[in-house]
């Protein structure tokens, strides 16, 4: 048995409430999400990457552009995680509410593809994903799975095949817009749900961060299941604070069998 507060209990029983009676559900999912699978939120301060390396001078597209070697040692350790990585138990069950119609769409903004790999279908991943690379020259578009034992061994830079150029994994990086067409889906999901699931985010990267303010603005109910506040928690219906793969299994396992 898992311990767990009866504060949590009762929020619980109403997160289970507002999902059942919503006709449209959208989940956005942070690095939160992903930490259980043991890929670090890089961005948080004292963890990982971002406290080695300045960010703007690797992980930008003008450092790409001048240094893709360095782009891709920094990479590296990060590919690594993600490769070895598998989804957890709340991949799993926001991928089961899905499934069983609860849930319509997954906007992430994580780049790890743990979510498909859980099953999920309609995934929106507004920051991009390394499941893909595109020729910086020809915008042949490749997926990783034939480049990445060769990477994840050897640190082999990724090359195009049609023209020799270097091929750039097809994240969002610093100075970069966000895919246009992706983000434009999630903005039309968050306007048109009546119920937002925000996991394991704590709604700091913009503009991801305002996609809870517009579902909100087009009359959507919040829940927001995070180990740390955030800044919607004052609007949120429901507030869960706890561990995003310990709660949403109960959920799940509440919402579809009880
Ligand atoms: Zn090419």
């Amino acid at each position: 048995m898992t311990r767990i507060s009866a504060e949590i209990t009762n929020t619980l029983t109403l997160a289970v409430d507002l999902i059942k009676k919503s006709h449209y559900t959208v989940a956005l999912t942070g690095a939160g999400i992903s930490t259980p699978s043991g890929i670090p939120d890089f961005r948080s301060p004292g963890i990982g990457l971002w406290t080695r390396f300045q960010p703007m001078e690797v992980a930008s597209l003008s450092a790409f552009r001048h240094n893709p070697e360095q782009f891709y040692k920094w990479l590296h350790p990060l590919a690594v995680q993600m490769h070895m990585a598998q989804p957890n138990p709340a991949h799993l069950a926001l991928a089961k509410l899905q499934d069983a119609g609860y849930i319509s769409t997954i906007i992430t903004q994580n780049i790890d593809g743990l979510h498909t790999r859980a099953g999920a279908k309609n995934v929106l991943e507004v920051h991009g994903s390394l499941d893909t690379l595109t020729c910086t020259n020809c915008y042949q578009q490749y997926s990783s799975t034939t480049i990445i034992e060769d990477y994840i061994e050897h640190c082999t830079i990724p090359h195009c095949q049609v023209c020799g150029s270097i091929l750039k994994p097809d994240v969002i990086l610093y100075e970069e817009q966000l895919p246009i067409k992706t983000w434009l889906e999630a903005e039309e999901a968050c306007k048109l749900c009546e119920l937002m699931l925000v996991c394991g985010t704590s709604l700091e990267v913009m503009p991801s961060a305002k996609l809870p303010i517009q579902a909100l603005d087009h009359g959507a109910q919040l829940i927001i299941i995070n180990n740390a506040d955030t800044f919607m928690d004052i609007r949120a219906a429901a507030i869960i604070r706890a561990d995003v793969a310990e709660i949403l299994p109960q959920i799940s396992n509440e919402v579809i069998n009880a």
